[in-house]
């Protein structure tokens, strides 16, 4: 108690304010989430009140060609449509603001890749859920969910070992004594064997990044090699002491499990409105029965509506995890002046608004602000106190 009363200062760095620049950056963002949320809700409903899907799915009678003969013209048309936003949002912009070291054709060929994948993943799965909504008309939802965790569970393991590397060269650190330094930190946490890479992200953008993905025999921690080459060595061991606090503590588990239990709420919700929809509004829709592949556009667009009514609560876990892999972090190095100074330079650098207002905090942040971070990362230190 009587330590706690001393004020102890840990590191003394000032929370940056946002250039003008940075802010004109953050409105821009803002305005692009709008217009991209926008075009989630805008394209299924035109599709499906044009009356447009309907007409796809009824070019032929045979029930798997019918569908596969749907998904092409529906995800084609989709990311064709989406292409422009995409290449302002992701290419222009990131380019005016000097965010980005992306080639066109660099940009392109991973927007036609994403695009192949969404397809490839539309062909393999769509029509499993639509036998499951034949078969089942009143329990679908429930082996929907289930055939989803299964794909969810089944991806944590192929992304970062198959998907991945499509858009990405990974391979293992190339600053050996670097490495050596992490390694140790992570079995002083208890992680044996643990796989650390360098991802190329110079390629792609100047912002930086660490995280940890999968679990089991394809769990990693992989440093976006921007990080690797700007930061002190006492920053980059903080973000690794934060990493490997979101895996000691489970996180990825966590939020396997929540992201399962909003799967089956999510199916359970689209199956009831779903069916309200299409009896309310079967004149205007042109079919009776969400069992069609016209009903498609319907479910995305509930599926769409209900994820974006979920993102306060999302990000909101998200945050909690994050402030926790700060204080891991923090424990295990006591680089509070290294943890600091790289969120002061990571705000800077990436023109981020160190204190967004509360609707930004509310609906898209997954991390705490930077100044709430710098702020305690310049006041937490209790190894400090115990021992004076
Ligand atoms: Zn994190």
């Amino acid at each position: 108690m009587i330590f706690s009363l001393l004020a102890t200062s840990c590191a003394h760095v000032p929370i940056p304010e946002a250039s003008s620049v940075a802010m004109s950056y953050y409105y821009t963002k803002n305005l692009l989430w709008i217009l991209e949320w926008l075009f989630l809700f805008a394209f299924p409903f035109v599709f499906l009140w044009t009356g447009f899907s309907a007409r796809l799915a009824s070019l032929t009678k045979r029930w798997l060609l019918g569908i596969f003969l749907y998904l092409v013209v529906f995800v084609l048309l989709y990311e064709l449509f989406q292409l422009p936003l995409s290449y302002y949002a992701d290419y222009i912009v990131e380019h005016k603001y000097g965010l980005s070291s992306q080639t066109f054709g660099r940009w392109f060929s991973n927007y036609a890749i994403g695009a192949l994948l969404t397809l490839g993943g539309a062909l393999a799965f769509v029509w499993l859920f639509y036998l499951l909504i034949k078969k089942s008309p009143t329990r679908w939802w429930l082996y929907s969910s289930l055939l989803l965790i299964g794909i969810e569970f089944t991806l944590t393991f192929v992304q970062p070992v198959f998907i991945d590397p499509l858009f990405n060269k990974f391979g293992p650190m190339k600053d050996k004594h670097l490495e050596k330094k992490i390694l140790e930190l992570a079995s002083s946490a208890g992680i044996e064997n643990s796989r650390v890479f360098e991802v190329d992200k110079s390629k792609d953008t100047k912002t930086k990044n660490a995280y940890v993905t999968g679990f089991g025999s394809s769990g990693r921690i992989v440093f976006w090699d921007t990080i690797l080459k700007g930061e002190s060595e006492d920053s980059i061991l903080f973000v690794t002491g934060h990493e490997i606090g979101h895996y000691v503590l489970h996180h990825i588990w966590y939020f396997m499990l929540y992201s399962f239990a909003s799967t089956f709420l999510l199916f359970y919700l689209v199956y009831r409105v779903s069916n309200v929809v299409v009896h309310r509004y079967r004149r205007k829709v042109h079919f009776g029965d969400v069992e069609t592949i016209a009903s498609l556009p319907l479910l995305i667009l509930l599926i769409s509506f209900f994820s974006f009514l979920s993102l306060p609560l999302n990000n909101y876990l998200s945050r909690i995890a994050e402030h926790q892999a700060d204080i891991y972090g923090l424990n295990l190095t006591h680089n509070n002046e290294g943890a600091a100074k790289f969120f002061a330079k990571i705000a800077e650098e990436s023109l981020m608004n160190p204190s967004p207002g509360p609707l930004y905090v509310f609906f898209r942040a997954s991390h705490p602000p930077i100044a709430e971070r710098i702020a305690f990362a310049n006041s937490y230190c209790p190894w400090k106190e115990r021992s004076p």
